[in-house]
């Protein structure tokens, strides 16, 4: 029975390669054949693809990429939703947008209600993977707004037969009010909000880890599996934290991490096809090598993604890699950050993964940013520390020390000034949380 099962989907979950591998060239053929018919974009671009020659999954590479740009663009050209959707807004039932407000705009994406079907039970896989289970009580501390984030969990915690507990438009403290009134056993937020929730508790002399939550989902961001943040999330709740990871793009989350956590994310392969890419070349890197992630999504019947460049960089690794039993290949350390998150400093590469990961290490940070300037031809970049309230002055000096050297030895030799921020000085978020500025190609005049 489900109920007695780890797993969400005990006959897919446990798949040998070969026969996952089947049953995605199957669900390939019949993706072809649907975005073929149905969505003009794809009717043009697969012009001369035949399904049925598609002979195994090394004959994706026949496809051609879709980009963000290919789909904002189709947007911007015919308003306002473009040529890949399937449908208009007639046979949809709900409008999503993507929280970024560059370029032509948010992406909008339209959704049926099969497809919110499908979303809710992508969900399921990793929520219930994780060991949520009817019993729990569940507190959504999210906006529910266009951004998709946590809509789908939502629908996945009403499928499993969860207690929910929407935590939408509410000051901070009150969700966390809410958190220990209703006896949440589970959460589900940004990782940053959970820094954010746990640091109110604090201040409302709230017990945290005596609380009943034992498990935090978390989805958004790539902290969830930075292995610093997700410890200090779990010493200050008292309970284990879960990264998952999804887009509006396909409407969902496309990994997750079972109980065992492995220090990283299954895959969802019966319902995906992720490939990973050099980003420059687009060829296939190998299990254990970074590359960026090129999405294959199959339930949304509305948006049918067949080869989605994501800008997500991941390292591969094979489902062997933890010992839950599931034939899903793991994503190591989850999402490592966008393709396009390195900034050269000096001929240095920056990650702010590897940043954050070295201030996470110190409980007195309350928040952080990191500044990256041009002062002549030389560039700068400068971590700005904004202390928690209940840390002494006469601490400061010791942690800038440390966290120079440390930032230093972990950038070969890099030079970080280290610069206190005022007491609410630096943004806080709810979703998506953006630390690193870099100022130096801010425009002058006008925009390029
Ligand atoms: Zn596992």
């Amino acid at each position: 029975m489900q109920s007695q099962s780890p797993y969400w989907n005990p006959k897919t979950e446990t798949l040998e390669r070969g026969e996952l591998q089947a049953l995605q060239l199957a669900k390939l053929r019949r993706q072809v054949r649907w975005a073929k018919a149905r969505s003009p974009w794809f009717r043009r671009t697969l012009s001369d693809v035949d399904p049925d020659s598609l002979s195994s999954l090394d004959d994706l590479r026949r496809l051609p990429i879709v980009t963000r740009e290919d789909w904002m663009s189709s947007q911007f050209e015919l308003p306002p939703y473009g040529e890949l959707p399937t449908i208009g807004g007639g046979g949809a039932i709900r409008i999503h947008t993507t929280s970024g407000t560059t370029g032509k705009g948010p992406l909008r994406a339209l959704d049926s209600r099969k497809d919110w079907a499908w979303i809710a039970e992508m969900w399921a896989y990793g929520i219930w993977g994780c060991g949520v289970r009817p019993s729990d009580t569940a507190y959504i501390a999210f906006g529910y707004g266009s951004f998709i984030g946590f809509w789908g969990l939502h629908y996945a915690m009403e499928k499993i037969g969860v207690l929910n507990v929407p935590g939408g438009a509410q000051t901070t403290e009150a969700r966390m009010r809410q958190i220990i009134d209703f006896g949440a056993t589970v959460v589900a937020s940004t990782p940053t909000y959970a820094l954010r929730l746990a640091q109110e508790a604090e201040r409302l002399g709230i017990d945290l880890p005596g609380s009943a939550v034992s498990r935090v989902i978390l989805s958004g961001e790539p902290a969830g599996s930075i292995p610093q943040t997700k410890a200090l999330i779990e010493q200050q709740w008292g309970a284990r934290a879960y990264d998952t990871a999804g887009m509006t793009e396909i409407g969902t989350i496309m990994v997750f991490e079972c109980a065992h956590q492995p220090g990283g994310t299954h895959i969802i392969e019966d319902h995906v096809i992720e490939e990973v890419v050099d980003p420059d070349t687009l060829e296939p890197v190998g299990y254990g090598e970074s590359g960026e992630r090129v999405v294959t999504s199959f339930g949304r019947g509305s948006i049918p993604l067949v080869r989605y460049r994501t800008g997500d960089l991941v390292c591969r690794v094979p489902a062997s890699a933890c010992t839950c039993g599931r034939g899903f290949d793991i994503y190591e350390g989850g999402i490592l950050g966008r393709v396009d998150d390195m900034k050269i400093i000096r001929g240095t590469n920056v990650y702010p993964r590897a940043i954050e990961a070295i201030v996470r290490e110190h409980d007195e940070v309350d928040e952080f940013q990191t500044v990256i300037t041009r002062e002549g031809v030389r560039d700068e970049i400068t971590l700005r520390v904004e202390l928690k309230q209940d840390v002494g002055d006469g601490r400061w000096d010791g942690l800038a020390e440390t966290l120079h050297k440390r930032l230093a030895l972990a950038h070969e030799g890099l030079n970080f000034r280290i610069e206190r921020a005022g007491t609410g000085e630096l943004p806080r978020f709810e979703l998506k949380a953006k630390r690193t500025v870099d100022l130096r190609d801010a425009p002058i005049g006008a925009a390029s």
